[in-house]
């Protein structure tokens, strides 16, 4: 049972002139208002702002911030003012209830993310605003957990996260290593009984026996020191404490088995130089292991923390840690904050600033030391410039100060901010900028009529709001300023008797675009409907490549017409069907060479028409495209019975003819047709017959060779 002469007494032992009047008032006060409130164990409710007040004191909090302690569930729990608090208090006490009471989770969301969480951890020290706030908020939330287990399961388990996410971290951050610890533990209990039971159940194995181990180290590290002639040293030893065994666990991916994985020795000596010595000292006995050697007293931790650790594995083969620190160092390890009190004319300065504060330092920028009581309002000195506001699922958004509905619904969603049209903050309808506090809990209201307005400049802060806006206007603009340029690029090409649609087709754009340096037609649409291109300069670029289309355009013509008149020459060709690799392809024979089977032959593709087959060695080849003419080998010759072969040679005397033709005859050979026409007294004789193939050729021009009066005999 704590008595209120206890706590009076405690704060006497470390603040020289307590206003101990203050204190014993505020506890007649908060006794006489929780009078008939119980708390879940039955107990007078008054035993639980009692006890806050008992662990403040174990933080050597000052008189004011013991009782606003004593009172700090009064505003809330009871019908009494914050006013009447200020009215007996003073307005110190009471800006320290009312902090405490505004500090709340009760509606944040947990389940967020890692970088949320932080945000929440930032806004509990704004919200805060002093630092004794946080202290009251810890020692409230140290008492509530240590007497959780009245509480319905659900609530335990909201409590437990909370302490597990917020409450251990910032108690860690202010080097209350003791108060992080506890809070820790039983959030993990709480919330991980079978891990907690798991970790439980080995400590109770391997702590016991390891007893002899324990004093064996002392021992043997204590004779070193002795001998070492190091005096006036402490040893502790430490075992780790659940949560951060099973962290351990989790994060090693080890097992614990032995002693070894969650000790820790600690050697405490009166001078920063006898650390390093007492360093030295362990490091000539045992072998350190490499890597394994921090130095925070060189360089403390954000929190503050100062000491060397090291690593030595024993004769044994035993591997542990030894925390090596002066005894100021170690008071500031255990005791955080507190250990920087020093009271002067009954105002609680802390000896070394809020140096020990990095954390908060880091987000304060505070360059110089600041004495404690000079940064009551720490929410506005350490973010000047930012306010936290809720969502209607307890995210926080953190915003910077002036910020309004319109931002907030931006920092959430940019379709949010662009379909907003006002909000309820806490509940009340409020217009898109109204600005917002700290604490403020934002539902946005929006409509699909909405859209985003210049106007909308004029108040929004935030950076992405305001980049948000200007990248809808300026599409917006883009839009208008296409539909401009669209209809006066047609227009002008109408007055030319030119349609676009037709030039589109054409493809005339694509290198028009090349020309004006202009990405997309689209892109030219807007930059002639914002005035940034001339519609004269894309008429004159468009006329230029016209020209240089048509003028390509009659060459090819004529080139095709060429091509079409070699093709022609071919027109009057049969029809044949090629065998093997070319069935099917559509084929004809050429009548310059009527090739016949056993001719060496080729293809010459045709502009639609097929594949004409050519001798190989006809002369026409010469004057047909290269790049067309195809081999095709002998076996592919078409199949049929006959074929027609022309001879031509000269002759003096025509009358052989019908010899020749007799003769033919009687060899089988039928007559397609002769012709004859006389060159310089000499006749030019054109004959052609039917054969079989390139043998009956050979035979029928050596027959005709060996005649007289016949030169000159050849396949045409
Ligand atoms: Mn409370």
């Amino acid at each position: 049972m704590i008595r209120i002469a206890d706590i009076c007494s405690a704060i006497q032992s470390y603040h020289p002139a307590p206003d101990i009047e203050l204190v014993k008032r505020a506890y007649i006060y908060a006794s006489y208002y929780h009078a008939n409130q119980f708390r879940f164990s039955g107990e007078p409710y008054i035993v639980h702002p009692f006890s806050v007040a008992k662990i403040l004191t174990e933080l050597k909090a000052d008189d004011k911030t013991v009782a606003a302690g004593l009172l700090h569930d009064v505003v809330e729990d009871t019908p009494r003012s914050l006013q009447e608090i200020a009215k007996f208090f003073g307005d110190e006490v009471a800006f320290l209830v009312d902090g405490v009471t505004k500090v709340s989770f009760s509606n944040v969301n947990l389940d967020a993310d890692e970088r949320q969480i932080e945000n929440l951890r930032k806004m509990f020290v704004f919200m805060a605003r002093d630092v004794r706030v946080i202290l009251i908020k810890l020692a409230d939330r140290l008492d509530n957990i240590r007497t959780i287990e009245f509480l319905p399961e659900e609530k335990r388990k909201r409590i437990a996260e909370e302490t597990l996410k917020i409450f251990a971290p910032i108690a860690h951050r202010i080097g209350l290593y003791k108060i992080k610890t506890e809070l820790e533990d039983r959030a993990f209990e709480i919330l991980y009984p079978d891990a907690a039971n798991f970790i439980k159940r080995k400590l109770d194995e391997i702590v016991p026996k390891s007893k002899k181990f324990i004093e064996d180290v002392e021992k043997t590290v204590s004779e070193i020191l002795v001998k070492e002639k190091i005096e006036n040293f402490k040893i502790e030893n430490r075992i780790k404490g659940v949560c951060s065994i099973w962290e351990k666990m989790i994060k090693q991916g080890i097992d614990i088995d032995s002693i070894y994985d969650i000790i820790g020795f600690r050697i405490i000596v009166n001078t920063v130089g006898e650390c390093y010595n007492v360093l030295g000292i362990l490091h000539s006995y045992f072998k350190p292991i490499p890597g394994k050697f921090k130095d925070y007293i060189a360089i403390p931790k954000p929190n503050g923390y100062k000491s060397l650790h090291t690593k030595v594995i024993l004769p044994e083969g035993y591997k542990v840690e030894f925390q090596i620190r002066t005894y100021q160092m170690h008071k500031e390890a255990e005791e955080g904050i507190a250990a920087h009190w020093v009271y002067k004319d009954g105002t609680p300065i802390s000896e070394s600033g809020l140096k020990i504060f990095s954390w908060l330092k880091n987000v304060l920028q505070l360059s110089r030391e600041t004495p404690y009581y000079e940064v009551k309002n720490i929410g506005e000195d350490i973010y000047p410039d930012e306010i936290y506001v809720f969502t209607p699922r307890g995210d926080v958004k953190i915003l910077p100060r002036g910020a309004t509905v319109l931002d907030f619904a931006y920092a959430v969603h940019s379709e949010l901010g662009e379909r907003c049209v006002g909000a309820k903050v806490n509940g009340k309808l409020q217009p898109i900028d109204y600005q917002l506090r700290s604490g403020d809990i934002v539902e946005i209201i929006k409509s699909k009529n909405q859209k985003p307005k210049r106007a909308w400049l004029n108040f929004v802060v935030t950076q992405r709001a305001k980049s948000r806006i200007k990248q809808f206007i300026s599409k917006e603009d883009k839009q208008v300023a296409k539909e401009i340029g669209e209809t006066t690029i047609k227009r002008e090409l109408r007055k030319f008797g030119l349609n676009f649609s037709d030039l589109l087709e054409k493809g005339i754009f694509t290198k028009v675009l090349e020309d004006i340096k202009v990405k997309s037609i689209e892109d030219l649409f807007v930059y002639v409907g914002m005035g940034k291109f001339s519609v004269q300069n894309f008429l004159r670029t468009v006329r230029k490549n016209l020209e240089i289309l048509e003028r390509k355009s009659e060459e090819q013509d004529k080139k095709e017409d060429q091509d079409k008149k070699q093709d022609q020459q071919q027109e009057e060709l049969r029809e044949v069907q090629l065998t093997g690799d070319l069935k099917g392809v559509k084929t004809r024979f050429a009548l310059c060479c009527t090739p016949v089977p056993g001719d060496e032959i080729v293809g010459y593709i045709t502009r639609g028409y097929g594949i004409v087959i050519h001798r190989a060695d006809c002369k026409q080849l010469g004057h047909l495209r290269t790049d067309r003419i195809v081999k095709i080998p002998k076996q592919s010759f078409p199949e049929q019975k006959e074929y027609v072969s022309k001879l031509r040679f000269f002759t003096d005397s025509p009358e052989i003819i019908s010899d020749i033709v007799k003769n033919l005859r009687k060899n089988g050979y039928g007559i397609s047709s002769i012709l004859s026409r006389e060159v310089n007294n000499k006749f030019e004789i054109e004959l052609a017959f039917k054969v079989k193939d390139s043998y009956d050729v050979e035979k029928v021009m050596n027959e005709l060779k060996s005649t007289k009066y016949i030169t000159d005999i050849q396949r045409t």
